[in-house]
């Protein structure tokens, strides 16, 4: 029999519960297959530079899967619906019987799956695995079987039932057959980026994995909020990509910190909380699927007047809004594909609570540069710094920028970083080099606040409180 593997995003051959199942019989003849739809991805704004690092970690999965003796079939159409056509032409062409691969759980990409399996029953046989995830949607339930709407308690209980054990982490399958040729992957019809910060392959991604959790997991606490120090684990593309799985994670930090379960203030627990985040955001998409159609989790917050200026969305785009910490942000994101995770949360408190411009732009236009851009983890974080998600900061919560930048930027190290026009600002101003300027009676390059914080915030808590009353 030949089987048929499709790998979307799971660009490994470590730990990957479809290869593996497809590999389990030693005479099978077994194909590997990605698919490139440059269309769904241009209307999933997916950013350039991670179409870059999905190009380099494929042709690095077709060497490893080559010595496997498997080879790699590249198709390159529209969108999902043509790739149910030519998924279908693929397995007539090498008779295939069966078709595995890793659950995707985004709206789009579970009705394509529904598609394919109809379209290919009753000859060929899909097997489906729950792979991206410690524990399977819909697995971590309250009481009643519901998702929770609160990360603390889903935390809890995830917790409790991780103990039970998880899937183990599956090994590189053996070699079969001869080793195929090395067919050239055609380009894809889609802008690329090099992604320098991040060299592609599996085992760059394990070896950063063991560093992280041997050399920086046990100080995570202490350091994950301060961006200068760039302590957090940069592993975001890779789990984004599937080039890493999420098991080799939490195994790599049961390894290193054995009984970190019971110690919930130490390091490697707080870089587990991140990773049960992640789960808890895909956790909620499968519970709530109007979360991948644009639709805010509380209802009442679609009412909000939101901004729709231009100049100012531009402003914050580009890092020119006069804000030292925003701006700088901004310019590593622009310049490098990836952002710290807490300036994440400043960046995107800015626009919607300072610029008062609707989330989903943000949302969007984070997407279009990430490199890890991850529709769950975008969505929940955007969501969360609205106040529109469950378990968001509340709405009357608002972050002061030039607050948020003094705390988790002291000396301003990472703004003089991605802000050369504030090189010689005198570190006490650093936060707000415009009234150095002032003092000094020099003109900077660099522009005045876009908005003035404090009548922003007022204007804010305005906009929410008259969507609340439905006014
Ligand atoms: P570490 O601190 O080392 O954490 C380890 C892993 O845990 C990360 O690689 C990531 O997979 C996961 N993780 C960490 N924090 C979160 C979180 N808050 N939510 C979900 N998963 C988390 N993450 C993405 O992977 N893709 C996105 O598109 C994305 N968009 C975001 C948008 C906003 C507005 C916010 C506030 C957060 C977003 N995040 C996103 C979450 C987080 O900022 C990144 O995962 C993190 O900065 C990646 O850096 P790291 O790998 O060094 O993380």
């Amino acid at each position: 029999a030949t089987q048929l593997v499709w790998f979307r995003n799971d660009l490994r051959i470590t730990d990957n519960s479809a290869l593996s199942a497809a590999c389990r019989c030693a005479d099978d003849k077994v194909i590997a297959l990605f698919v490139a739809t440059p269309e769904q991805w241009k209307n999933h704004n997916m950013a350039a530079i991670q179409a870059g690092f999905i190009r380099s970690n494929l042709l690095s999965l077709q060497h490893s899967l080559a010595a496997l003796g498997i080879p790699l079939e590249f198709i390159q159409c529209d969108d999902f619906d043509a790739s149910v056509v030519e998924i279908k032409r693929l397995c007539d062409r090498h008779g295939i019987s069966d078709i595995y691969y890793n659950k995707q759980y985004q709206v789009n990409e579970l009705r394509r799956d529904r598609q394919l399996e109809a379209t290919l029953s009753p000859d060929i046989i899909c097997h489906a695995f729950d792979d991206a995830l410690l524990l399977p949607p819909n697995s971590v339930l309250t009481g009643n079987g519901d998702m929770y709407q609160i990360f603390t308690p889903f935390r809890n209980r995830f917790v409790s039932q991780i103990q039970q054990g998880i899937q183990p982490v599956r090994p590189v399958p053996k070699a079969r057959g001869d080793k195929p040729e090395l067919t050239a992957i055609p380009e894809f019809n889609y802008p690329i980026l090099p992604h320098d910060d991040f060299p592609a392959g599996e085992q760059e991604a394990i070896q950063r994995l063991r560093t992280f959790c041997r050399e920086r997991a046990a100080d995570y606490l202490k350091h994950r909020d301060i961006p200068a120090l760039d302590m957090t684990s940069r592993l975001s593309p890779y789990l984004a990509i599937g080039v890493l799985s999420v098991r080799q994670c939490y195994n790599r930090l049961l390894a290193e910190h054995p009984d970190f379960l019971s110690h919930p203030d130490s390091g490697a627990f707080t870089w587990f909380n991140e990773l049960v985040w992640r789960e808890f955001y895909h956790h909620l998409i499968v519970a709530y699927p109007q979360l991948c159609k644009h639709r805010p989790f509380i209802e009442w917050t679609q009412g909000v007047q939101w901004n729709p200026e231009e100049a100012s969305f531009i402003a914050w785009c580009e890092g020119k809004t006069g804000y030292p910490i925003v701006d700088a942000a901004m310019r590593q994101l622009n310049q490098t594909g990836w952002m710290h995770n807490r300036l994440r949360m400043i960046t995107a408190s800015f626009l919607v609570k300072d610029l008062l411009i609707d989330w989903r732009r943000g949302e969007r236009y984070f997407i279009s540069r990430l490199i890890d851009g991850d529709l769950a983890a975008n969505n929940g974080g955007w969501q969360w710094a609205a106040s529109t998600g469950t378990d968001s900061a509340p709405y009357f919560r608002i972050f002061n920028p030039t607050t948020q930048g003094k705390r988790f930027d002291p000396q301003g190290h990472f703004i003089r970083q991605w802000v050369p026009e504030l090189q010689e600002v005198a570190e006490k101003w650093i936060h707000t080099p415009h009234l150095w300027a002032e003092k000094q009676g020099i003109e900077l390059d660099y522009p005045q606040p876009i908005v003035d914080h404090s009548q922003a915030r007022i204007n804010t808590l305005n906009a929410f409180e008259m969507a609340r009353k439905g006014m």
